[in-house]
């Protein structure tokens, strides 16, 4: 790894739109080093009155639904406005297989070329709650680089939409149009959390399915109570491929960010959000300091075979723990 900068370096660098900095600083804030995690916090609070200017999207969808080709479209649609955008991914695959689903590295080659346009591949981590913190952080730093547009992607196939939507202000599903049932069932409570559903790969043949798909898809989210947003989810198609339908999406997210900017629940949701993040890193860090207090690695393994095997309560287990641990 390169030599770390001082504290003043990477914030002067970010604030200055220094894409070489911003790299190097979101690389610090991924470490797990404790002497970088103490830096990346001294950069992160000078950089917190910078933060916050932009609008951050969510995007999940299946592999293969279309996202890295949609992003692309959206992507140079939003560049081609004037507009600066970065592009994060949470990848809950890539830290288990070594792998990775959204194969970072092949995709969204013209928008990796495009001056306007950032994109930082997925952060690495042992558990999805640090990836999501990491992301996060990656978020504000791209801020106070001056970003104006941040999407957030993320594969469809885990917990990891409930923690993109946590971090975004709108969140974008994308969905094949008759992908069957199961599917359909699967993404049940993904389809409460959307503001809007994009019926993707609207084009030749497939233009017939995409339209019945908006109808059923609007009848099922007339079924969910009102946002508190005061937004009303919206039902689209489009096609990257042919580039149609794309532009309408970002004039929706726009819509939506008047909406509710008018309806405090802009403000509101992002304070929620915050709020709900120091939590989870005091739920993070509580966990952490119970799982490597001595007395509790030395008695854990004995007791959670008690529990297995059925001689002590997981209650009155969990309860003996917590008593090494306060004792
Ligand atoms: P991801 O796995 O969700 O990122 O999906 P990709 O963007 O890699 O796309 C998966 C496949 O769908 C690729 O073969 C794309 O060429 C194709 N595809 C993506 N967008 C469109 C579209 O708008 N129309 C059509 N017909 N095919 C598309």
């Amino acid at each position: 790894m390169r030599p770390r900068l001082a504290p003043a370096t990477y914030v002067n660098g970010i604030l200055a739109q220094d894409r070489v900095v911003l790299s190097r600083a979101i690389t610090l804030i991924e470490s797990r080093l404790l002497t970088d995690r103490q830096l990346a916090d001294e950069v992160l609070q000078l950089i917190l009155p910078h933060t916050g200017r932009s609008i951050r999207v969510g995007i999940t969808g299946v592999p293969g639904v279309g996202k890295s080709t949609f992003i692309e479209s959206l992507g140079q649609h939003i560049t081609q406005q004037g507009t600066s955008l970065a592009v994060l991914t949470v990848d809950p695959s890539s830290q288990r297989s070594g792998g990775s689903i959204l194969g970072d590295k092949t995709r969204m080659e013209t928008l990796a070329n495009n001056p306007r346009a950032y994109i930082r591949p997925s952060a690495a981590g042992t558990s999805l709650g640090g990836v999501a913190h990491r992301t996060r952080e990656a978020m504000l730093l791209c801020e106070a680089a001056g970003f104006e547009v941040i999407l957030v992607e993320t594969v469809g196939v885990g917990q990891s939409e409930t923690m993109v939507r946590g971090m975004t202000d709108f969140f974008l599903l994308l969905m094949l149009a008759g992908a069957g049932d199961e599917l359909q069932g699967m993404k049940r409570g993904i389809i409460e959390m959307a503001d809007a559903l994009a019926i993707t790969k609207a084009d030749g043949h497939n233009h017939i399915y995409a339209a019945r798909a908006v109808t059923e898809y609007q009848r099922a989210l007339h079924l969910y109570p009102a946002t508190e947003s005061g937004w009303v989810p919206k039902v689209v198609t489009c096609s990257a491929l042919e580039n149609t339908g794309i532009g309408e999406i970002w004039d929706l997210i726009r819509e939506f960010e008047q909406v509710s900017k008018g309806s405090h629940f802009f403000k509101k949701n992002r304070q929620n959000q915050t709020l709900d993040w120091m939590r989870s890193y005091i739920k993070q860090e509580l966990e952490t300091r119970f799982l490597t207090h001595p007395e509790v690695q030395l008695q854990l393994p004995l007791i959670e075979s008690a529990v297995k095997n059925g001689e002590q309560l997981p209650i009155q287990a969990a309860k003996d723990l917590l008593y090494f641990f306060f004792k």
